[in-house]
């Protein structure tokens, strides 16, 4: 019998595991892919990884093209280079100045707010935000409930420059830039970014530290039951009947999965199974492979975008969930013929749903947005591959095709990702744990919430 079995090899569960089995536990953890990885594998290089998390495992990391933000109007804005929009280094300045205290937050365990729960914790996440100082403070509380284009406004004034700024900070989100709270998400991710690090080949170099500490890695198996006696976890049921047994289960599949889909549900109590069932997981993200040969790219990594206005009418698209009515904004990777072209205006409910009709009009709306900027690239291309939400939940088994396991929202953040009561890693079930992306500190592949969930589990 092991100490503990892991589900799921994205990201998270290879740092818990690994994690895990530095401290001295017997780990098996279990992928039902052929590859562990998670959605790491529709990832550009670039996307950032938590450096204490990279620094505990020994990840190394390099740097990364920025991206090329590329309007309509041929106009462009280099995200690595000088930017020549005079308010933009005072709201640069003012990030890394709130930078360190926000992400001290996120490299701990969300403060308990539930009514029982002692307070000090929660005293502590707020005297971290309060010794920011009145001045920055307030900035803070003020800036964070608003709409991040309202927000971008007071400091500049460059269209294209705010809308490449906001568009990833709205992926995973269910917002627009016009939708209040959504300052909050750029905060949120411009603080992580400048104090995390950017590793390329992440999956295979947590791969290696899993190895490397023990851990027993199977790939191609998929966990159908987690299995419990008398109320407590005893192991789990693959979907070809192997039973695995070990007093610990650590998931890593997304909390509505892990509650609503693996467990028999006469364990979970109407409340948590409540908890587990308002979760939103409305996925929006669509990736389009292509091998494209005879295209001088302006850049390898590209962000088409026009200005603020063009990513509320997107977000107006998934609000009703149609196909795009205006030419998507999109992220592209160039990686010599290969390249992937992200568009996150694609509902995962989208009315009369993925059909090849469907995803034959989506791939047609990414070329007519793409031929704006890249001229030609239609008729150079051939399309390799196409993911809607739909393929995301079934190949990688996300609930609503969410690549975060649960909308970034701020009242499915910190002390409430996914609910009050799972959000400190530890369920009501006896021996069973939540670590991925659907619990604090939430999406992206920093690596936070595999590495805390192994934490809380050895200081249990
Ligand atoms: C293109 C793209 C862009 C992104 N951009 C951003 C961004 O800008 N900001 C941001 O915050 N986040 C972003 N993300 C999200 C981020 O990458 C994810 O939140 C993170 O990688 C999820 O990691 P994870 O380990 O928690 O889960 P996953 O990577 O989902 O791993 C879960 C694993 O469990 C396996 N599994 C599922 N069910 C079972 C089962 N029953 N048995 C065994 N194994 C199972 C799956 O196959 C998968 O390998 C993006 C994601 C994508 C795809």
């Amino acid at each position: 019998m092991v100490d503990i079995i892991v589900i799921g090899g994205g990201h998270n569960g290879l740092v818990a595991a690994a994690t895990l089995a530095r401290a001295g536990r017997s780990v098996v953890l279990l992928e039902q892919r052929d590859a562990v990885g998670g959605v790491c594998d529709l990832l550009f290089d670039g996307a950032t990884f938590s450096a204490t998390v990279g620094k505990a495992l020994g990840v190394t990391a390099d740097p990364s093209p920025a991206p090329l933000a590329l309007a309509s109007n041929g106009r462009r804005v280099d995200l690595g280079g000088v930017i020549a929009d005079p308010g933009y280094a005072g709201w640069r300045a003012w990030l890394d100045t709130v930078a360190p205290a926000l992400s001290s937050q996120l490299d701990a365990p969300a403060p308990d707010i539930r009514s029982t729960a002692p307070v000090w914790p929660l005293a502590r996440a707020g005297l971290a935000v309060r010794k920011l100082g009145k001045k920055d403070m307030m900035e803070l509380l003020r800036s964070a409930p608003s709409c991040v284009d309202d927000w971008l406004t007071e400091h500049m004034s460059d269209l294209l420059l705010k809308a490449a700024l906001m568009a990833p900070a709205l992926h995973g989100t269910w917002m627009g830039p016009r939708s209040p709270t959504s300052s909050a998400a750029l905060v949120l991710r411009e603080a992580c970014r400048q104090l995390d690090v950017r590793p390329r080949a992440l999956a295979v170099q947590l791969r290696a530290a899993c190895e490397a500490a023990g851990v027993k890695i199977q790939t191609g198996a998929r966990v159908a039951r987690i299995r419990a006696e008398d109320g407590r976890v005893t192991g789990v049921e693959l979907a070809d009947g192997t039973a695995i047994d070990a007093p610990a289960v650590l998931s890593a599949v997304g909390p509505k999965t892990t509650l609503l889909d693996l467990l028999d549900p006469r364990l979970v109590s109407g409340k948590t199974a409540h908890q587990a069932e308002v979760i939103r997981v409305r996925g929006t993200l669509a990736q389009l492979r292509l091998d494209v040969a005879g295209i001088d790219w302006p850049g390898e990594r590209l962000r088409v975008v026009d200005d603020p206005l063009h990513l509320e009418r997107a977000f107006d698209d998934v609000k009703f969930r149609r196909l795009p009515t205006v030419p998507p904004p999109l992220e592209v990777s160039v990686e010599g013929s290969a390249v992937r072209i992200n568009c996150w205006s694609a509902p995962a409910e989208l009315d009369g749903g993925w059909t090849e009709a469907a995803r034959a009009a989506l791939t047609g709306a990414i070329f007519d947005s793409l031929e704006r900027v890249v001229p030609g690239v239609r008729d150079a291309a051939t399309v390799t591959g196409l993911l809607t939400p739909a393929d995301l939940q079934e190949q990688y088994g996300l609930a609503g095709g969410h690549p975060m396991h649960g909308e970034l929202a701020l009242d499915q953040l910190g002390p409430m990702r996914p609910s009050m009561q799972l959000a400190r890693y530890s369920t009501p079930i006896p021996g069973l744990w939540l670590g991925c992306s659907g619990v604090h500190p939430g999406g992206g592949i920093s690596g936070r919430p595999g590495f805390l969930a192994a934490r809380a589990i050895i200081g249990s």
